[in-house]
């Protein structure tokens, strides 16, 4: 294993051990849950979005390392953004995690930690269900989220 994935593994493990943002969120006016069956993985994404803007999100759930990690990366990348914004950024990880060419100048800051799924085809749900959830919350979709009836 390389050097770089050595560093990548260590973000994901501290974001599995000390989740971000690992709370019920008080005051959400969206919600969303997500479950993927392949790993057993489930998570509850909570955002609050005011005046057009993700003011805060947290996420509750209980899973793997990665998908804990991911959830966890996400709720600190998407604070901010606007519900567009956090689609466009969801795309990029998308993009990333299932090996697709991503457009060249993105930053993808933070998420890079996750190119390396792209090698793992059975791991690429774990990485994108908290954007699936988080996704659907932003759309205010009652329905839960399951990674096997969605495309990846
Ligand atoms: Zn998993």
């Amino acid at each position: 294993m390389s050097e770089l994935s050595d560093l990548y593994q260590e973000v994901i493990l501290d974001h599995n051990r000390k989740p971000r943002n690992f709370t019920k969120l008080d005051g959400a006016n969206r919600q969303a849950e997500g479950f993927n069956p392949l790993c057993g993985d489930r998570c509850i994404v909570y955002a609050k979005v005011e005046n057009g803007v993700v003011q805060e999100v947290s996420f509750q759930g209980s899973g793997c390392a990665i998908s804990k990690a991911s959830s966890s990366i996400m709720t600190t990348i998407v604070k901010g953004k606007t519900p567009d914004e956090a689609e466009h950024l969801f795309e990029i990880f998308h993009n990333m995690v299932t090996g697709k060419e991503t457009a060249s100048g993105e930053d993808l800051g933070k998420m890079k930690v996750f190119s390396g799924v792209a090698e793992f085809p059975s791991r690429v749900k774990c990485a994108s269900l908290a954007w699936h959830t988080l996704k659907a919350a932003l759309e205010g979709k009652g329905e839960p989220v399951c990674t096997e009836k969605d495309a990846t």
